[in-house]
């Protein structure tokens, strides 16, 4: 999971986190909306250690992958070759060629970046996401550009690889559909801070708990 602690970030005399407070536990997916400029993006990149705060802490395990709107997937980069850029070791390219097929694309790992759809690209960025086993994936608007029909089936695939990557997720969304598809929980952002949040399905760990409980309460 992660924890941001009272996080501050300024941009010259204006205040974008004020004092922002987050946990995200482990395998849970979190969605965080909020008006445009509210600082979500500022958010992630913090999360993923492309930025620093001006005050408080942030918590996150050292693996951990980002997903960005647009794809950024290297041009000159077979798909690939795209996937297994940070691995190391003799299985890189297995594992590169699993995580293709998990995302549906098999027998597209010799394709440029530039022949594919925009669906298929970030199903390229999502695989190169996941390759590493991260324990944190943030994801920045990921399907804001696809068409609806496309977007749908990207839930689709979020939820299967759920069940198979056991990383705690922050996506981005203007899409409230997609919020209520993907969430285990909703978080709004407001004035520099998580002004609400909302439960919609049991994180992995509350669902055990809840298991727990009832195993508990069946035996006295
Ligand atoms: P959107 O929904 O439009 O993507 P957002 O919630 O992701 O918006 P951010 O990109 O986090 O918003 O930006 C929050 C505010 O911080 C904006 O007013 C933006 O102009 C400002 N900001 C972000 N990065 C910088 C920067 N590097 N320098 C100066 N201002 C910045
Ligand atoms: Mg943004």
């Amino acid at each position: 999971g992660a924890v941001v602690d009272k996080v501050v970030r300024r941009f010259g005399d204006r205040v974008v986190l004020d004092h922002l407070d987050l946990t995200i536990a482990d395998e849970e997916l979190v969605v965080l909306l909020g008006p445009s400029g509210c600082g979500k993006s500022t958010l992630l990149r913090l999360l993923a250690g492309l930025d620093r705060p001006d005050g408080g802490l942030v918590e996150v395990p050292a693996k951990r992958a980002i997903v960005f709107q647009a794809d950024r997937l290297l041009p000159w980069q077979r798909v690939l070759r795209n996937v297994t850029l940070g691995l190391r070791g003799p299985d890189a390219q297995k594992r590169g060629r699993e995580v293709l097929a998990e995302v549906g694309l098999s027998g597209r790992e010799g394709a440029w970046p530039k022949e594919l759809s925009g669906g298929e690209a970030q199903r390229v960025s999502l695989a190169r996401a996941l390759v590493s086993e991260p324990e944190l994936v943030l994801l920045d608007e990921p399907f804001a550009a696809l068409d609806a029909i496309t977007r749908l089936r990207m839930h689709d695939l979020v939820r299967a690889l759920r069940s198979k990557h056991h990383a705690a997720m922050l996506l981005v969304t203007h899409d409230v559909d997609e919020a209520i598809a993907l969430a285990d929980r909703v978080v709004v952002m407001r004035d520099g801070r998580i002004g609400a949040s909302h439960h919609l399905r049991l994180s992995a760990a509350e669902r055990e708990a809840s298991v727990a409980r009832e195993e508990l309460r069946s035996t006295l």
